[in-house]
C-alpha cells in the first residue's frame, strides 16, 4: 500500500480552523494514511494560538473518537507540539504522560522575555520580531539565534521529544529582511552542532512544508543546506505540512518529496503500533509494505 503521513496538524482546537473530523476527511480524500493531530500545548500564560489546558479533555475525547469511526480508512494519532522552555514549565515528557500522547513534537517558538515578562515570539509578526531583537539582544541577531538553538541542546538534553518541528524556523522574516545570512560560517557552525547532538538523541527532524505553501519562505523548514549535512548524518526524517486548514494537508507534499529524493534521502519515517519505522517513498506517496 502507498500513501502519505502527516504528523503535525492543527485543528479549532488551537489556532487552526474546522473540526478534526474535518482535517480527517480531507486527509482521507487526498491518500493520507497517518494523520496526527498535533495543536499547540497550553503554556503557562495565556497566548492566543495555543491551545486551554481546559479544553485538553474535549480534544484527547474526540481523538479517541475519531480513531475509532475511521480506522479502517485512515491511522489517527494524538499528539501536541510541545514549546520548549529552558526553565521549567510542563514539558515534552509531561505532556506524553499525562494525556496518553502517541507522540511529541518538539519546537521553539518562543526566545527568552521581555521586561515585563512577556516571551519573546520569534515567528509572529514582524514587529515584535524586531522588538525582541532590539529590546532582548540589543540588535545582535547572531547572539539571539545562538540563544535559539541552546534552547534546542536544552530540550535535547532535558527533555527530548520524539520529533523536532521546524528547526529554522528563526529564518522566517528573512523573508522579508535579511536579518542574517545562512551560508555565514557562525550560523553553519551552531547548525552542526545542533544537528551532531540531534543524531547522537536519534531525534526525528521534520521537514515541514508549510514555510512554502504559505509563501513566506523559497525552501522547507529545514533549508536545503540544512537537509544536507541531515542527509550525510543519517538522521531520520518524516514529511509534515503544519497544515491549520483541512486543505493544507499535502500541501507542497510532491515538490518537497522530489527535492529529498533528490537530495540522496531513501526513507521518511513512519510511525506503527509504537514505534518510529523507515519506509521508503517516491514523490507519490510511502511505500507502506
Ligand atoms: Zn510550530
Ligand atoms: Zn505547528
Amino acid at each position: 500500500m502507498k500513501g502519505w503521513t502527516n504528523y503535525h496538524n492543527h485543528s479549532y482546537f488551537c489556532d487552526g480552523v474546522e473540526p478534526l473530523e474535518e482535517h480527517v476527511i480531507a486527509a482521507i480524500q487526498q491518500g493520507v494514511l497517518h494523520l496526527g493531530f498535533s495543536s499547540h500545548c497550553p503554556l503557562h500564560f495565556t497566548n492566543p494560538w495555543s491551545m486551554s489546558n481546559q479544553r485538553i479533555p474535549e480534544y484527547v475525547l474526540e481523538i479517541d473518537r475519531l480513531k475509532e469511526k475511521y480506522h479502517h480508512k485512515i491511522t489517527l494519532y494524538k499528539s501536541l507540539e510541545v514549546d520548549y522552555f529552558p526553565d521549567g514549565n510542563f514539558h515534552n515528557q509531561y505532556w506524553k504522560q499525562n494525556t496518553g500522547l502517541d507522540y511529541t513534537i518538539g519546537s521553539v517558538h518562543f526566545i527568552d522575555q521581555f521586561e515585563d515578562g512577556q516571551a519573546w515570539e520569534i515567528d509572529g509578526t514582524l514587529s515584535v520580531f524586531k522588538k525582541g531583537l532590539e529590546e532582548i539582544f540589543h540588535n545582535d541577531i547572531k547572539a539571539a539565534i545562538l540563544r535559539y538553538f541552546e534552547i534546542f541542546h536544552h530540550m535535547l538534553d532535558q527533555d527530548c521529544p520524539d520529533m523536532i518541528g521546524h528547526l529554522d524556523k528563526i529564518k522566517m522574516h528573512n523573508s522579508k529582511e535579511p536579518f542574517f545570512d545562512e551560508n555565514a560560517e557562525w550560523y553553519q557552525k551552531s547548525i552542526d552542532q545542533v544537528l551532531v547532538h540531534a543524531a547522537e538523541k536519534n531525534v526525528i527532524i521534520e521537514v515541514n512544508t508549510r514555510g512554502i505553501y504559505k509563501k513566506i519562505t523559497a525552501e522547507p523548514y529545514p533549508s536545503i543546506s540544512i537537509l544536507q549535512k541531515i542527509q550525510a548524518l543519517k538522521i531520520p526524517i518524516c514529511l509534515n505540512s503544519d497544515a491549520h486548514h483541512p486543505k493544507e494537508v499535502i500541501a507542497e507534499y510532491g515538490n518537497v518529496s522530489r527535492l529529498l529524493k533528490e537530495l540522496g534521502f531513501d526513507h521518511l519515517m513512519v510511525f506503527d503500533n509504537g514505534v518510529w519505522l523507515d519506509r521508503k517513498f517516491d514523490h507519490t506517496g510511502i511505500f507502506f509494505d
